[in-house]
């Protein structure tokens, strides 16, 4: 089978880039208030941290699970805040040895937050040393080798953990169960992302009417970080063009330009979709295999492509792989109709 060999660029990078994370930090919501959508969700944590708040103890354990760019960061800053603690930021992958996660645990004051992104990837080895920080908050170290080593236990202050995963998945079961709360984030809904598009066109002061943002809202995955991601490039699009108000047609054409289609599925999406009508009948196919066609990571495929294209209905998940539905089949269609034209 060969490998697809195009280069297509991603709307949605399942790592950030450091323009997108100086962004993020602009336009961050602050409190439960800001925080846009995710009812259910704010409704029920505002209901315990009111209790902790109220007892004077810290918050149980928290795990949000949801696609890149949907609000965990967000979500894990605005905990801290309300519970007027300290955050400390660190992720799964740059905790590579037991001593990073020690040191990391070790430094932590009474009350504090530990966010740890991307928790699914930390080392078991790792991982095992959090199992009695979070239920005992005490640390068990290893001191010497062989026969004549001992374990040490160190007591730690009471923290509230706040991890954020893409993949809960691959959270294993010990992991999992030691979090008080799991929250999982939902796409947004195209009011919500009108309401936070508005927002962010107020931070970043960019002039556009109504019909302008409602394209960006129904063409940005529904997630918030590509919306803002979005709006920037057509703000650059506007300015190049010298308009001071972006309009609909505005952001018609300067998505035309980063190869966004109507419904939001950049090339990479078009791109797996394509290989599994052309290369597999539709499916069933499995996400390796399509990794391996597409020359895509298999993580950003798991990630990004795959959830998004679930929620437009545009495949589904069987028991032998996912397969292209009639409406991804539809949009397929009409997609290379309109760039033949
Ligand atoms: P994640 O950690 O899930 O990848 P972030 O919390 O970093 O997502 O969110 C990315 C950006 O999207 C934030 O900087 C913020 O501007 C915006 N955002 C996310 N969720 C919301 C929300 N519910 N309301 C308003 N803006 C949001």
């Amino acid at each position: 089978m060969m490998a697809i060999e195009e280069t297509k660029t991603s709307v949605v990078p399942a790592t950030k880039t450091t323009e997108e994370s100086s962004l993020d930090r602009t336009l961050r919501p602050r409190s439960l208030g800001e925080f846009i959508g995710q009812a259910q969700l704010k409704k029920s944590l505002q209901v315990f941290l009111r209790a902790a708040a109220e007892r004077k103890e810290p918050l149980e354990h928290v795990l949000l699970a949801g696609s890149p760019g949907l609000g965990k960061t967000s979500l894990a800053q605005i905990i801290a805040r309300e519970l007027k603690a300290d955050i400390r930021v660190t992720a799964g992958p740059a905790l590579t040895k037991i001593a990073d996660l020690a040191g990391v645990l070790t430094n932590l004051k009474p009350g504090d937050v530990l966010f740890i992104d991307e928790i699914h990837r930390l080392q078991i080895a790792v991982e095992e040393v959090l199992y009695p920080a979070m239920e005992d908050f005490s640390l068990d170290l290893v001191v010497g080798q062989g026969p004549g080593a001992k374990t040490l236990r160190l007591d730690l202050p009471h923290f509230t953990l706040v991890g954020a995963t893409t993949r809960v998945g691959m959270l294993g079961a010990p992991l999992r169960d030691r979090f008080g709360m799991t929250y999982r984030l939902n796409f947004y809904s195209e009011e919500e992302m009108h309401t936070i598009l508005e927002r962010s066109a107020d931070l970043l002061t960019v002039i556009a009417d109504d019909d302008a943002l409602t394209e960006i809202a129904v063409r940005c995955r529904n997630t918030p970080r590509v919306a803002n991601r979005l709006l920037k490039r057509v703000r650059d699009y506007a300015q190049v063009h010298k308009h001071r108000t972006v309009t609909r047609k505005i952001v018609r054409e300067a998505l035309e330009l980063l190869e966004v289609d109507d419904r939001g599925l950049d090339a990479t999406d078009l791109m797996v979709l394509t290989a599994m009508v052309k290369q597999f009948d539709g499916g069933p196919v499995g996400l390796q295999t399509l990794a391996a066609v597409t020359a895509e990571e298999e993580r950003t495929l798991a990630e990004v492509v795959e959830p998004f294209l679930l929620q437009c209905g545009f495949i589904k998940r069987t028991p032998r792989g996912r397969v292209v539905t009639e409406a991804g089949l539809k949009h397929l269609g009409a997609s290379s109709n309109r760039r033949l034209i």
